[in-house]
């Protein structure tokens, strides 16, 4: 499933094809919402932002597109009127006079105006965004609140309540880089090793939105690369890389299932 920083960067790219232009053609494949259509043409998209996984596009006229990828969603940007070459299902079409942004496969999508999108079951759940986050302070509310401090950090990090945005490989690449066991509890953190946490949970998302999905240290991606190592095996710290020995202390890194999902953990170097 794509993570905050893949959605980011998808909102980034529907923006620049799509953005502060004029809709010359949209189409809903949901019966439910093609009364939409005659609405929403011929006006401007006012805004695209991601918030966590999900996805708002904001016309002129205070109506907005909500959109969640679930398991499958996947956006695509063609020359206007061009279509991919997939077996995907077409769900919505948004077309101005350069660019279409068509979106296939996925089911959740919601047309609603400025007060109700922000009463959105999933928008007003979510807990703060990690790719719009510029300091800690929240991420360190979240931690010390009494609903998440007695959590594991294995659980809290697909919990978009928590930290919207975190999915399955940045919850073990913000863990290796912070050096904290999975199975602990922000309540059994000392207040540096909090802090690391927060530290590590905004660089590593911020760098996964930057880098398109790398975590790991630029100066291991470097030498991954001199050696001829393709992506897979220098995207991330630990991801990914069961058996493969730890880029810091040389330990076999170990995979394990926490809360239904793979995690992968070095425990040389997640020891506390
Ligand atoms: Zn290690």
């Amino acid at each position: 499933m794509p993570e905050g920083p893949e959605i980011h960067i998808e909102a980034d790219s529907i923006r620049k094809a799509i953005g502060g232009s004029t809709c010359r053609y949209i189409q809903f494949y949901h019966e439910h919402l093609k009364p939409f259509e005659k609405e929403l043409s011929e006006k401007k998209v006012e805004s695209v932002e991601a918030y966590g996984k999900g996805l708002v596009i904001s016309f002129e006229g205070d109506t907005h597109i909500f959109s969640h990828n679930q398991l499958y969603g996947k956006w695509y940007i063609t020359t206007a009127g061009n279509y991919p070459k997939t077996s995907r299902s077409l769900r919505l079409e948004i077309q101005n006079d350069h660019k279409s942004a068509l979106l296939y496969s996925a089911s959740d999508i919601d047309v609603m105006d400025g007060d109700s999108i922000k009463e959105h079951p999933y928008l007003s759940s979510i807990g703060p965004d990690v790719i719009r986050m510029e300091d800690v302070e929240p991420v360190l509310e979240q931690a010390t609140s009494k609903t998440f401090r007695n959590r594991s950090f294995s659980a809290l990090l697909l919990d978009q309540h928590f930290l919207a945005g975190v999915g399955n490989y940045l919850r073990s690449e913000i863990l290796f880089h912070a050096g904290i066991h999975p199975s602990l509890k922000p309540s059994d953190l000392d207040d540096k090793k909090m802090i690391q946490f927060a530290k590590s949970a905004l660089l590593i998302s911020h760098r996964a939105y930057e880098n398109k999905g790398i975590t790991n240290d630029e100066e291991n991606v470097a030498a991954a690369k001199k050696e001829g190592l393709t992506r897979r095996h220098y995207r991330h710290f630990v991801f990914g890389r069961d058996e493969k020995p730890c880029y810091v202390c040389g330990n076999e890194i170990i995979k394990e299932r926490m809360g239904g999902r793979r995690i992968y953990i070095c425990e040389g170097c997640q020891n506390g």
